[in-house]
């Protein structure tokens, strides 16, 4: 899935609308302590549909919004738009139908976030399950923080699994069986329910 377009706006340190062709290849950012590489890095994983304050190394979620300086006020809201060339169509059926996928994520003070995929409203769980399928996301192995190699050095067993797992794009197929489970288990209390039901009435 070829990332073609990064476009910010209040978020974090990039205040003003700041627009980011990606070129096929590989891209480096480079700049002074403290310009706010690593905010570009974390503008991917939240537009993706990170939901770890934590990964965006803040308290809560509406620490990425533009916190404000001497000189500028605070704002209200932050947006993050990233632009996916899909003339191979591999997003699902009901993004399928344009070459480009537009994804937007926009958190508003007090109001939480919201998704949007070329212009339709979806939910956080879409815009996951889009990434998670192309091998890519949030928590994509292809994303690495400072400290991250150090971490997967030391990392136990199962937290490498499911590092392999990320990379093989089959984290999406176990959200899906989750859901399935308990979607299964939901019906079972149904029947239960039923079958008592149709002894009260024999
Ligand atoms: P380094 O090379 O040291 O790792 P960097 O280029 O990766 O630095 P970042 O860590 O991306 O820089 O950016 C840090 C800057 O972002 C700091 O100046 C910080 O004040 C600013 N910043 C972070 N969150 C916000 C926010 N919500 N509002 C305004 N500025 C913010």
């Amino acid at each position: 899935m070829q990332f073609t377009r990064l476009r910010l706006n209040g978020f974090k340190s990039f205040v003003d609308p700041t627009d980011l062709i990606i070129h096929r290849g590989l891209t480096g950012v480079v700049g002074p302590n403290g310009c706010g590489k690593s905010n570009l890095l974390e503008a991917l994983r939240w537009v993706m549909g990170e939901h770890r304050a934590s990964a965006m190394r803040g308290s809560g979620m509406e620490d990425v919004i533009f916190a404000g300086t001497d000189s500028r006020s605070a704002r209200h809201f932050a947006e993050v738009t990233l632009q996916v060339d899909n003339s191979d169509r591999l997003a699902p059926a009901s993004f399928n139908d344009s070459d480009t996928l537009e994804i937007v994520r926009r958190i508003t003070r007090d109001a939480g976030s919201a998704y949007r995929i070329n212009g339709k409203d979806v939910r956080a769980r879409d815009v996951q399950m889009l990434f998670a399928d192309a091998s890519t996301g949030a928590h994509s192995p292809a994303l690495v923080r400072q400290g991250q190699i150090s971490e997967l050095i030391s990392a136990k067993p199962k937290a490498r699994r499911r590092i392999l797992e990320e990379a093989a794009g089959i984290s999406g197929l176990y959200a899906r069986r989750h859901d399935a489970e308990l979607r299964l288990r939901a019906t079972e209390t149904n029947l239960e329910r039923l079958s008592d039901v149709i002894e009260q009435l024999a």
